[in-house]
C-alpha cells in the first residue's frame, strides 16, 4: 500500500489507491476514459475514477429497467425491502469515519460538520425512508354511479427513476434521491457531480455488501453536459429527481417533459433571514454561522440576505462580524476547523468576483474580501453591509460564505424586500413575538420557514422551494408521492 498522506486514515487511502468504475448491475465497471478527482485543500490529486458517455447511461437504464420487472426488489414483500435499507444505514454508521473522511477530502469540507450532518443525516434518512417501506397504503372509494361497485386505489412504484445531484452535499444528496424511491420500490439510475463521486462509490460497495440485488441501485460517472443530460432525457426513465443550479433545472424540466416524465427540481436559492429589533442577539449570529458560512457557503437554503431592522442594524452587524472574524479556516480532517476551501477553482473566482462586484456597486466591505490563496480555493467568510435590493449581490445566487446585510424600517417594509427575489427556497424570521412571527411566516414566499434559526433539516420535513427554486419535495412523507403511482381499481358486483 501507498504511504499514508498527512492525516488519511488506512482505509481511506486504500479507497484512493483504486481507480474507480461505474455501477451497474451491482458490479464495478471501468471505462477507459478517465478523470482525476481532486483534493480542494491543496488541489493533490486524490484518485482516478471513470468518465462515461450516453453509452454508459443507456446500460445502467437496462439494468435498472431489468431489475424492476424482475420484480427482484419492487415486488419483495415492503419488510423485506426495509430491512435491507435498514441495514444499509448501518453499514453506513459503522463506516461513519471513513464516508465523512472521504468526503472532507473530496467536498473540502470541515469534518466535524460533515459527520454530524452529512453523514448522519443520511443514517437518518436511509432509517426514516425505511420505515415507510412497510407504511404505503390506498384507499377503498364509495363511487355513486348506478350499481353494485367496489373501486380502491393501489399505491404502485413509478419504475426507474434517473437523479442528478450536485457536488456540495455529495453524499446527502444522493442518500436524499435514493431512500424514498428504494423504500417503495423503484429502481435507480444516479449521477454524482463529476467533481464529487468518492463518497456515494464507497456506498456502493456496502450495497454489495448487503446484497442489494444488481440493478436496484446504479451509478454513472461523467459529466453533466454529457451523461447527466443522455439520463433526463432518456425514453427509458420513468422519473426524473434533480437537484442543482435553475438554469440548469429549466434544461431537466424541458427533457424530462419531452417524455412526458414528472420531474423534481430542487433549485438553488437566495434566503433571507428577517431579524427584528426584539430579536436575540445570539440566535441570530448563531444563525448567521451555521447557514452562510458552514459549508463554505455552499448551501442551497444559506440565509444570504440578511434584513436587519434599522434599529439593531449596527449591533447585529458588528455581533456577527466578531463571530465570522473568529472562524477556525483550514484543515479539513481537524475537528477545531469551521470552514474549508470552495470546491474549485471557478466556485472561488466566481464568489470573489461576486465580493468584487458587490463592493463596486456600493457595499460596504466589513468583514473578508477576495482571497487568492493557493495551493486550494480558499475564502475568507465575508460580510458586505448597507447593501440594497437593486445590486446584483442581493439578487443572485453566491454560493460561497457571503453575507449581505440590508437594513429596513418595519415589519411591511421587511416582508417586501425579502418576497422581491427571483428564489423561493427559505427564509427565516427572528422575534421574540409570537405573533409578528405567525404573522411574518404567512407572508414570506419559501418553501421552508425557520423562526429564530436558520437551515434545521429533519428527514420527516418535507423541503423544496417555490419560484424559481423548483418543485416537488424532497425528504417527509411528501416526497414517497413522487416515486407512486395511484391505480384505481372498478370491480363490478
Ligand atoms: P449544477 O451545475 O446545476 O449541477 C448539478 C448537477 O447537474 C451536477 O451533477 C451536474 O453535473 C449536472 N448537470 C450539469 N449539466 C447538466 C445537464 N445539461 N443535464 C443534466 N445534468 C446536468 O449545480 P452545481 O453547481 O453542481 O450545484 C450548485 C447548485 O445546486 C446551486 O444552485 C444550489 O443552490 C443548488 N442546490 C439546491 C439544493 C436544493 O435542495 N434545492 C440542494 C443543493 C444544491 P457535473 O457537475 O458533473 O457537470
Ligand atoms: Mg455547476
Amino acid at each position: 500500500m501507498t504511504d499514508l498522506r498527512k492525516g488519511f486514515s488506512a482505509p481511506v487511502e486504500a479507497f484512493l489507491a483504486d481507480t474507480h468504475g461505474h455501477f451497474i448491475d451491482g458490479e464495478f465497471l471501468a471505462d477507459n476514459v478517465t478523470t482525476s478527482i481532486k483534493n480542494p485543500c491543496d488541489e493533490s490529486i486524490l484518485c482516478n475514477v471513470s468518465e462515461g458517455s450516453s453509452q454508459t447511461v443507456d446500460i445502467a437504464i437496462r439494468a435498472a429497467r431489468r431489475a424492476f420487472s424482475t420484480g427482484e426488489w419492487s415486488r419483495w414483500t415492503p419488510a423485506k425491502r426495509q430491512n435491507v435499507l435498514w441495514r444499509l444505514a448501518d453499514l453506513v454508521e459503522r463506516d461513519r469515519d471513513i464516508l465523512a473522511e472521504i468526503e472532507a477530502l473530496n467536498a473540502g469540507k470541515a469534518i466535524s460538520g460533515c459527520k454530524a450532518v452529512d453523514i448522519d443525516g443520511a443514517i437518518d434518512l436511509l432509517r426514516y425512508m425505511a420505515g415507510w417501506a412497510t407504511k404505503i397504503e390506498g384507499s377503498t372509494k364509495s363511487v355513486s354511479i348506478p350499481g353494485e361497485h367496489f373501486a380502491y386505489t393501489l399505491k404502485e412504484p413509478i419504475g426507474v427513476v434517473g437523479a442528478v445531484v450536485p457536488w456540495n452535499w455529495p453524499f446527502n444528496m444522493a442518500i436524499w434521491k435514493l431512500a424514498a424511491p428504494l423504500a417503495v420500490g423503484c429502481t435507480v439510475v444516479l449521477k454524482p457531480a463529476q467533481l464529487t463521486p468518492l463518497s456515494i462509490l464507497y456506498f456502493a460497495r456496502l450495497c454489495q455488501e448487503v446484497g442489494l440485488p444488481p440493478g436496484v441501485i446504479n451509478i454513472v460517472l461523467g459529466r453533466g453536459s454529457d451523461v447527466g443530460e443522455a439520463l433526463v432525457s432518456h425514453a427509458g426513465v420513468d422519473k426524473i429527481s434533480f437537484t442543482g443550479s435553475t438554469p440548469i433545472g429549466i434544461n431537466v424540466g424541458l427533457s424530462a417533459s419531452r417524455n412526458i416524465n414528472p420531474v423534481t427540481l430542487e433549485l438553488g436559492g437566495k434566503s433571507p433571514m428577517l431579524v427584528f429589533e426584539d430579536a436575540e442577539i445570539d440566535a441570530v449570529v448563531e444563525a448567521t454561522q451555521q447557514s452562510v458560512f458552514f459549508n463554505t457557503g455552499q448551501v442551497c437554503s444559506a440565509g444570504s440576505r440578511l434584513y436587519v431592522h434599522r434599529a439593531v442594524h449596527s449591533k447585529m452587524v458588528s455581533a456577527i462580524v466578531e463571530r465570522a472574524t473568529a472562524m477556525k479556516v483550514g484543515d479539513v480532517l481537524s475537528d477545531k476547523t469551521e470552514m474549508g476551501p470552495a470546491i474549485s477553482k471557478s466556485q472561488r473566482d466566481s464568489v470573489n468576483d461576486y465580493i468584487e462586484l458587490g463592493i463596486s456597486e456600493g457595499a460596504d466591505l466589513v468583514c473578508g474580501g477576495v482571497n487568492h490563496q493557493s495551493p486550494g480555493y480558499w475564502l475568507t467568510p465575508t460580510i458586505l453591509d448597507n447593501c440594497n435590493n437593486e445590486m446584483r449581490v442581493v439578487q443572485e445566487e453566491i454560493f460561497g460564505p457571503v453575507l449581505v446585510v440590508i437594513p429596513f424600517d418595519s415589519e411591511e417594509h421587511g416582508i417586501a424586500l425579502a418576497n422581491d427575489n427571483p428564489f423561493g427556497l427559505a427564509a427565516s424570521v427572528f422575534t421574540r413575538d409570537i405573533s409578528r412571527a405567525t404573522r411574518v411566516t404567512r407572508c414570506l414566499e419559501a418553501g421552508t420557514v425557520w423562526i429564530n434559526t436558520h437551515d434545521l433539516i429533519d428527514a420527516n420535513t418535507p423541503f423544496g422551494g417555490v419560484k424559481q427554486s423548483g418543485f416537488g419535495k424532497d425528504l417527509g412523507p411528501e416526497q414517497l408521492s413522487h416515486f407512486l403511482n395511484t391505480k384505481s381499481v372498478w370491480c363490478q358486483l
